[in-house]
C-alpha cells in the first residue's frame, strides 16, 4: 500500500546512533569478499540478503561479525563509510556521529590505524562530497573484558585527535555500565565525549547507572526509562537525550509492532527523544526511513516530527562548532511540510 504520507527524506536531521558495521549492504559485502578473497556462506546478494532476515539478537550478532570479515584494509573501511555517508545525505541526515567496533576488527587482526584511518579518510571528505558533517564515536564491546576496553582506549591513542568520544555497545544484560567505571574515567580524562547504549534490553537502573558511574551525557535507546517515572522525570530535567532506534527495536523485538513504540508517550512526558537507524543494512532503514515509519505508525504530527529534528541538533557534540547547530537548527524551522 502506498504511504498516504510526504515521505520526511528531505527533513534536516542529525543521526547520532549508527554503527558504521550495521551499513554493510549485501552488494558492498560480495564486492568487498572478492576484492579481499574472502569466501562468504551465501550463494549470492539475494540469499545474503535472505539471510538479513534473522530471527533473533543472536542470530542478528552472528550474521554481523561473520560479516565483518570482509573488512581488511583501510580502503575498505572507507567504502564503507561513504556508501553510509550517501544514503544517509539522500535521507536528509546533514550531521553524523559514528560508532566503530575496533575490539571487533582488533581481534580480526586489523589494526586500529587502519579502521581509524580507513574512516577519516570518508569522514574528512563527508562535507564536501554529501554535505553531511560528522563526528567519530569509538564503541567498547561490553560482553568484552573492561581490561579489553582500556586496552582498546590506550590503542586509539594516537587517533584521539579523530575521535570526539566514548560509547558502549553490544549485548546488555549481565554487562551493567559499572563494569567500565574505569575506562570511562580514563576517557573523561582524555578529553573525551561520553555516551553508553543503556535501557535497551537492560533495565531502568542501567541508566541510571550510565549517569551516575559513567557520567554519559546521552543515552543510546533508553525506551526502558519509560517503567521508572522518577528516572524519567530526572532525565527530563537533566535534559539527557535519548537516541532511540525505533525499526531496530521492531528487529529485536524490544516492542512487538511499531505502533506500540513508547517514542509518543517518552515525547510528551518531555524527553530530548531523537530517532536514528542503529545498524540500518539489517534493520530495514536509514534514518529518513525510520522518521516514515514512525510517523505511519504513531500518527505524529508536524510539530512532534519537527521537534525529533531539532532534538538531533540540540543532542549533537557541535559544542565547537555552534555556528553551525545554529544553521542546522534554522533549516529545521525553514522546512515546509507538504
Ligand atoms: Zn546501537
Amino acid at each position: 500500500m502506498k504511504s498516504p504520507y510526504h515521505s520526511l527524506m528531505p527533513l534536516p536531521k542529525a543521526e547520532l546512533h549508527l554503527h558504521i558495521e550495521g551499513t554493510l549492504e549485501p552488494e558492498l559485502a560480495f564486492e568487498l569478499a572478492a576484492r579481499n578473497g574472502v569466501v562468504l556462506p551465501h550463494a549470492d546478494t539475494d540469499a545474503l540478503r535472505e539471510a538479513y532476515r534473522f530471527a533473533d539478537l543472536q542470530s542478528f550478532l552472528n550474521l554481523y561479525y561473520e560479516l565483518m570479515a570482509v573488512l581488511r584494509t583501510e580502503r575498505d573501511f572507507a567504502d564503507l563509510a561513504d556508501a553510509y555517508l550517501a544514503r544517509a545525505a539522500a535521507q536528509g541526515v546533514r550531521h553524523a556521529e559514528i560508532f566503530f567496533d575496533p575490539q571487533a576488527h582488533l581481534a580480526r587482526g586489523v589494526a586500529m590505524g587502519t579502521v581509524v584511518e580507513g574512516l577519516w579518510a570518508a569522514l574528512g571528505r563527508a562535507e564536501e562530497r554529501h554535505g553531511v558533517s560528522t563526528r567519530l564515536i569509538m564503541c567498547f564491546l561490553r560482553d568484552e573484558s573492561a581490561a579489553s576496553a582500556m586496552e582498546t582506549l590506550a590503542a586509539a591513542g594516537p587517533y584521539l585527535d579523530r575521535i570526539t568520544g566514548v560509547g558502549l555497545d553490544s549485548a546488555e544484560v549481565g554487562h551493567p555500565p559499572v563494569k567500565f567505571r574505569e575506562v570511562y574515567e580514563a576517557a573523561a580524562a582524555l578529553g573525551l565525549r561520553r555516551v553508553a547504549h543503556a535501557g535497551e534490553e537492560g533495565p531502568p537502573e542501567y541508566i541510571t547507572e550510565a549517569l551516575d558511574v559513567l557520567g554519559v551525557e546521552r543515552i543510546d535507546h533508553g525506551l526502558r526509562c519509560a517503567e521508572d517515572p522518577a528516572l524519567v522525570e530526572r532525565l527530563v530535567r537533566e535534559r539527557v537525550p535519548l537516541t532511540l532506534c525505533p525499526l531496530s527495536n521492531v528487529r529485536l523485538r524490544t516492542v512487538d509492532t511499531l505502533a506500540d513504540h513508547p517514542l509518543p508517550a517518552l515525547l510528551d512526558a518531555g524527553l530530548m527523544c531523537t530517532v536514528n537507524s542503529d545498524d540500518p543494512a539489517y534493520f530495514g532503514g536509514y534514518a529518513g526511513d525510520n522518521f516514515d515509519a514512525v510517523r505511519e505508525a504513531l500518527g505524529l504530527d508536524r510539530e512532534k516530527l519537527r521537534q525529533l529534528a531539532r532534538n538531533s541538533f540540540l543532542a549533537a557534540f557541535l559544542e565547537d562548532d555552534e555556528e553551525r547547530r545554529t544553521r542546522y537548527l534554522a533549516e529545521v524551522e525553514a522546512y515546509a511540510f507538504v
